[in-house]
């Protein structure tokens, strides 16, 4: 429990992206700065050393810094720099990190960090202004070290402290699957819409998320302490004793609610009149395998494949993907995996891909896939290969034409025959599918249909292309607007479509996992909702406390609706009162 602060309560409001409460000091995430964890190491002899090595080569790039704005703007310019060699010089402060090092056992950018802080603290609190301008010298000169460590360092960095608020400008999805997240509360952006994917992989976390706080950065501080309410969509900086005690209360009320749906949580998945739903899961990796047990999924509706290549922020080979691959498969205890195939682009970017100037719109999922055979066929061989493992489903992303389609088909039959001319054959025949979020391919569903066995919808991306409104744009979001009655009638004819075809609907954006969209979409005749895995006990509540025949009637009604006010409301009625029953 964080002691109330002395500073002034701030409240802003923002989008709520992942439900929950969380509440601790702030963790500023400053692009450019690396985020550094805490762990044993084996010799601090070794640590000791490094940090020598580091403070020698960040000697070298202050002095030849130093010398390039001498020749270039004159010497009393450069004098900044004298000030930041002083502080290398700092015995006190390096003696202070060796000591550290050697008491607790830590990794040096853990150590050099904490005395670094403690020593930025203490000038910034000094009357003196000159003394003052000290902490700023030693933040610069922590932050040159911190990198070079950074590239001496054998890990990965990354992990904010005893339970704390990551307070960041954006995040991007690579700074999200690479943040190690044990000692995170909460997230909190600036910047980023409800289904921009960072929010998405939030919800995935389980760790309550807010953003689209507009003007955030310009009232948070290092220390301060901030409540964040994912359900509301609420920050509260500072907050006072009385927000918080209000806060324990509404956070004991989420666990009952949430303690009586986990008691159902095993029960069949059949709607009150006895019609079988079906819940899957999405996921990111073999780290997210635990939940399909622990929530009943039926199995995994969407697999995004490219968080392997976000967290290694490289092309990972066949055997890299392999591995992953097979052990979620191993982990599925025989339910489907549904493999999404690369989706990379948008605002998933991987350092070599070229800037562009509308990346949702540019080199991204299937269109890179097809562009690039040999990443395609790499993925293609290591599905392939882990399918033999167990039951796989493959659907393509982005698919806007037939022609598409056809090619990824083709592509994917020609990796099959060069596999089984190796003896790599999988046992089961894979189920095929389209992902269905670009307008043009809802035009001509009733042809894409006929080449697949499954329809995916990515609302996500859907919603955004139909309205032209991007996913991940603060500015925009209140238009970022599933309820417009186009929508609506887009989404009822991908489902007519692929029934008149005998093809399985699915849906796997966000909307799947939403209480307020999960029953409408049942009632326009989805057969599959793939969601965020913590989404499905209310998702699973309110539709085993629902008859098929009222889902289609609400179904119906939502319909014949023209403006998207009304939708919501109905909506609305709907799922609240089948919440109230718990
Ligand atoms: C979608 O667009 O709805 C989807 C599921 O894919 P992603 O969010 O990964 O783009
Ligand atoms: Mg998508």
């Amino acid at each position: 429990m964080q002691a109330e602060s002395s500073r002034p309560e701030i409240r802003l409001k923002g989008i709520a992206a992942a439900p929950g409460v969380g509440r601790g000091p702030v963790f500023l995430l400053q692009k450019g700065m690396p985020v550094i964890s805490c762990v044993k190491v084996q010799d601090p002899e070794t640590e000791i050393r490094r940090f020598e090595e580091a403070i020698v080569a960040t000697r070298h790039e202050i002095t030849n810094l130093r010398n390039k704005v001498v020749d270039e703007l004159g010497e009393s310019e450069a004098a900044i720099f004298d000030a930041h060699l002083l502080v290398l010089e700092d015995v006190a402060l390096i003696d202070e990190v060796m000591k550290e090092v050697r008491s607790t056992g830590f990794n040096i950018e853990f150590c050099f960090q904490e005395v670094a802080q403690r020593y930025i603290d203490i000038f910034e609190n000094m009357e003196d202004d000159f003394l003052r301008e000290r902490a700023s010298d030693i933040r610069d000169v922590t932050s040159r070290v911190m990198n070079q460590l950074v590239g001496t360092s054998p890990q990965r960095l990354g992990t904010p402290l005893h339970k704390q608020v990551v307070v960041a400008k954006d995040l991007t999805p690579s700074e999200t699957v690479t943040l190690p997240t044990d000692g995170v509360v909460a997230f909190v952006t600036e910047e980023g819409g409800r289904t921009g994917h960072s929010a998405i992989m939030a919800r995935s976390l389980e760790i309550p998320a807010v953003v689209g706080v507009r003007g955030l950065l310009d009232v948070v501080n290092e220390d301060d302490v901030i409540l964040v309410d994912g359900e509301l969509g609420l920050v509260v900086i500072n907050p006072t004793a009385q927000t918080i005690e209000s806060y324990q209360a509404k956070e004991l009320t989420l666990q009952n609610r949430r303690d009586r749906v986990m008691k159902e949580i095993g029960m069949p998945d059949r709607t009150l009149d006895g019609v079988s739903f079906s819940l899957q899961a999405n996921i990111g990796g073999p780290e997210d395998m635990e939940d399909i047990g622990r929530y009943y999924a039926h199995g995994v509706g969407l697999y995004r494949t490219e968080n392997l290549f976000l967290r290694l922020d490289a092309w990972p080979t066949e055997e890299e993907q392999y591995q992953e691959y097979a052990a979620v498969v191993k982990q599925s205890n025989g339910k489907v995996i549904t493999f999404r195939t690369l989706d990379l682009g948008g605002d998933k970017r991987l350092g070599d891909l070229t800037d562009e100037a509308n990346p949702f719109m540019g080199y991204r999922a299937i269109r890179l896939c097809l562009d690039r055979p040999d990443i395609f066929r790499t993925q293609l061989r290591a599905i392939l290969r882990a399918a033999l493992l167990g039951p796989v489903a493959i659907m393509f992303p982005m698919i806007s034409s037939l022609e598409e389609l056809r090619k990824a088909k083709e592509f994917l039959r020609g990796v099959a025959t060069e596999l089984a001319s190796e003896g790599i054959t999988p046992k089961e025949v894979i189920r095929l599918g389209a992902m269905i979020e670009i307008p043009a391919a809802v035009a001509v569903a009733e042809e894409l249909a006929q080449e697949v066995d499954f329809f995916s919808v990515g609302t996500n991306d859907l919603v955004q292309y139909l309205l032209a409104v991007d996913r991940g744009n603060q500015r925009v979001a209140t238009l970022y607007e599933p309820a417009h009655p186009g929508f609506i009638r887009t989404m009822d004819k991908i489902f007519t479509s692929a029934k008149k075809n005998k093809v399985t609907s699915a849906v796997c954006g966000e909307l799947a996992g939403d209480s307020l969209w999960a029953p409408l979409l049942i009632g326009m005749g989805v057969n599959e909702l793939s969601m965020t895995p913590s989404a499905i006990p209310d998702v699973r509540f309110i539709l085993r406390h629902s008859s098929q025949s009222e889902l289609k009637s609400l179904a119906e009604n939502v319909l014949k609706m023209t403006e998207t006010a009304q939708i919501k409301n109905l909506m609305n009625e709907f799922s609240q009162s089948k919440l109230k029953l718990r």
